[in-house]
Order: structure tokens, then C-alpha cells, then sequence
């Protein structure tokens, strides 16, 4: 029996004319007083009418003035093109516009929100979304649930998600929104890089032994109080641990 939370969309309220509906694919609408803004633009095309729909019974008819991709992939951007439609919203990624280092705010009276780049942990257009009324953080897909977030891990990038994950916790985020699957908190990201930490040097060591890639597999068992989180044990851990080795292997994570 799958008992898998994102089998059924879920509207998640964060505050007050702020919600998620989390699913495989996550998109949030935030009422910031005059206007709203998105929070990227889900896979599904076809999802278009469900979500107006939720976003009008939440917000009414407060118009959508900025879609923000916290990074230009597919999965995160099919229904740019409906909010610019029907509102004429404006795009806002690292591709469609300049974001200063130090970020970008979007202000109305009732709350603001910062959009913030930390680019090169899982493209080199990532962007983060801070809501500070809420103390709410969108982290994109930077934090997989497990998933190491970049296919090239070598030595600079583990230093980079090491520094940027940093820089995440330091918000103090109540609630973290992933780009995908269920919604967490700080205490998840600090958890994930102490497991990354874990799995390369664990790694390290047993290939340093000369024990076989079959051997490691098997004894590199994913951690107790990380079997319950998203598709972890599905296929999020053998990835993440398979990428560690590839690494190592090719000594890529020598500075
Ligand atoms: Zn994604």
C-alpha cells in the first residue's frame, strides 16, 4: 500500500492569503496586499483551470503580478505562460531578468518577499524565495528530500552546497518549501548536510579500504531517522550515494 503524501495535492495554509498546494510538483501563491505573487509554475499545463481556480477562492480577484521560477526547469515553469494570460504577469527568473546578488523585494502593504540567487547547487539559475513576515523559505530544488541537488559533484560544488545550505539555515525558516514533495523545516536541511558530510566521508574511507562498489552499496545503509522522508528509501538515497562514489572514484572531491 503506498502511503506516499504526495498521492493527493494538498493546499497547505503558510499564513494568511499565503498557501502551498504541495504535490509532486509544488506552487505557492502569496498575497503581498495589492497584488500576489507565485511561486513557480508547477510541469502540468493542463493544471491551469484547478489552480486559478484555488488561487480565486483564496485570494479573489487580487491580480497575479509576478510568477517567480526559483529556477527555469520545466517542471517549475508550464503555466508561466497561462498567468501572463490572464493577469499579464511578469516572469521573474535568472533568465528572464537581472537579480542582483543581494536579491530582489517585491513590497505591498501587507507582507514582502525576497528573491534571492544562489546559483550552482542544482542549475546555475537557482534562486531562493524568503518571506520573512512568515518566516517562510522556498528552496527550490537545492533540497531533494536526500537527493544530492547537482548531477557534477566534484570538490568546488560540495564546497559551494556546503556554503549555500549555510546561508539557508541562517534564515531560521519555520517552514521550508522544496520544489517538490512535502513541505519541512530548518532542522531538514541541517539534517541533510550532516548526511552529506556522512556519506562522503564515509565513502572515502571504505573506498581508501578497497572494498568492492558492491561492498559499499550494501553497507552504506540509508540513516534510521531519515527513512521516512520523501522517496528516500525509494531511490533518493542509492542516487545520492551512487553520486558520492562516482566522485570519490574519480578523486573529483580532492580540493
Ligand atoms: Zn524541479
Amino acid at each position: 500500500m503506498s502511503t506516499d503524501p504526495t498521492d493527493t495535492p494538498k493546499i497547505v495554509t503558510v499564513g494568511e492569503g499565503f498557501q502551498v498546494r504541495v504535490a509532486v510538483d509544488n506552487i505557492a501563491w502569496i498575497d503581498l496586499g495589492e497584488y500576489a505573487l507565485v511561486v513557480d509554475a508547477l510541469e502540468q499545463p493542463q493544471l491551469e483551470a484547478e489552480v486559478f481556480a484555488a488561487i480565486r477562492s483564496a485570494l479573489g480577484d487580487r491580480p497575479v503580478k509576478y510568477v517567480l521560477n526559483t529556477h527555469p526547469h520545466g517542471d517549475h515553469t508550464a503555466l508561466n505562460a497561462a498567468f501572463r494570460r490572464r493577469f499579464g504577469a511578469e516572469i521573474i527568473n535568472q533568465r528572464t531578468s537581472r537579480l542582483p546578488p543581494q536579491g530582489r523585494w517585491f513590497e505591498g502593504p501587507r507582507r514582502r518577499v525576497l528573491m534571492l540567487p544562489t546559483p550552482g547547487c542544482h542549475t546555475d539559475a537557482d534562486c531562493c524565495v524568503w518571506v520573512p513576515d512568515d518566516r517562510a523559505l522556498f528552496v527550490g530544488d537545492i533540497f531533494g528530500w536526500g537527493l544530492i541537488p547537482t548531477g557534477n559533484l566534484d570538490a568546488a560544488t560540495a564546497r559551494l552546497l556546503v556554503d549555500t545550505y549555510a546561508r539557508l539555515i541562517e534564515f531560521d525558516a519555520a517552514t521550508v518549501i522544496p520544489g517538490h514533495g512535502p513541505l519541512c523545516t530548518t532542522a531538514e536541511l541541517k539534517r541533510w548536510v550532516e548526511y552529506f558530510r556522512w556519506l562522503i566521508d564515509r565513502v572515502s574511507q571504505a573506498c581508501a579500504a578497497g572494498e568492492s562498489d558492491r561492498q559499499i552499496t550494501k553497507q552504506v545503509a540509508p540513516p534510521q531517522d531519515m527513512r521516512s522522508w520523501w522517496r528516500f528509501l525509494l531511490w533518493k538515497h542509492e542516487d545520492s550515494l551512487g553520486t558520492v562514489l562516482q566522485a570519490v572514484r574519480a578523486a573529483r572531491l580532492k580540493a
